[in-house]
């Protein structure tokens, strides 16, 4: 399978045995993004052509960029426990951690009537969500908590869970997949009264850079009836969230 020299971003890229140099335009701009964890926009941001590979050339393709990262580092590949980590963090990239980014892997969801005419809000709360932090590829890991109130449909409650991992599963920026989430349900539930919170620790945070261990990040995305201050408060009495 021949899938060298696909990428388009290949001869911007700095190549290892010498016949680029690093490129260090605008180097500034990208600490600055990272470290103040901005995003440039509501879309994650892909390429035309993100698709054309399949997810085993990609796998393979990473593989390879792993191993030269970890020969980079001065790490001897021949060692038992790293010799499949290469492949081990390709297939974890495109399979797991990444998957939301295939709109192929986008879940399943039907609606149904809502047979019982129930009219007050719907909340799912404490949704585990493990995502990835875009600008450092470190985990971003915390709860969402989800409310709706339904104009005519309703959806199966696991349903939500699998809308909050599909979107998690992709380089985030927490504000991002909040809005993303709330879209998405809105989408799907045919009504902008829906409200998505997301209170989680992020190891770039954490773990380097300032490395404050007990901070979260709490972001918020209110729709329709939830930008009433009275549903708002109902909303947060039910999560017992004191903000
Ligand atoms: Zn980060």
């Amino acid at each position: 399978m021949k899938v060298n020299g696909f990428l388009k971003t290949e001869t911007a890229k700095p190549k290892y045995n010498g016949k680029h140099l690093p490129l260090n335009n605008n180097q500034n701009g990208h600490d600055l993004i990272g470290d103040n964890h901005v995003a440039t926009s509501l879309e994650t941001p892909m390429r035309e052509d993100a698709f054309l590979l399949s997810d085993e050339q990609k796998i393979l393709l990473i593989e390879d960029k792993f191993r030269e990262i970890m020969n980079v580092l001065g790490l001897d590949l021949r060692d038992d426990s790293l010799n499949g980590t290469p492949h081990r963090v390709a297939k974890m990239f495109v399979k797991e951690i990444f998957s939301g980014l295939n709109p192929q892997n986008m879940p399943k969801i039907s609606v149904f009537d809502n047979k019982f005419k129930y009219g007050e809000m719907l909340v799912e709360k404490n949704i585990n969500m493990n995502s990835t932090c875009e600008h450092h590829f470190l985990p971003i890991v915390g709860k969402a908590h989800v409310a709706y109130v339904s104009s005519g449909q309703v959806v199966g409650l696991s349903k939500i869970n699998r809308v909050v991992d599909y979107f998690a599963r992709r380089p985030q920026v927490q504000e991002r997949l909040t809005v993303q989430i709330a879209n998405e349900l809105k989408r799907i539930l045919k009504t902008e009264d829906v409200a998505v919170i997301i209170d989680a620790k992020h190891l770039c945070v954490s773990s380097r850079g300032i490395q404050d261990e007990s901070s979260s990040t709490i972001t918020a995305e209110y729709g329709g009836v939830f930008k009433n201050p009275h549903r708002k408060d109902e909303f947060l009495k039910y999560l017992s969230l004191d903000i």
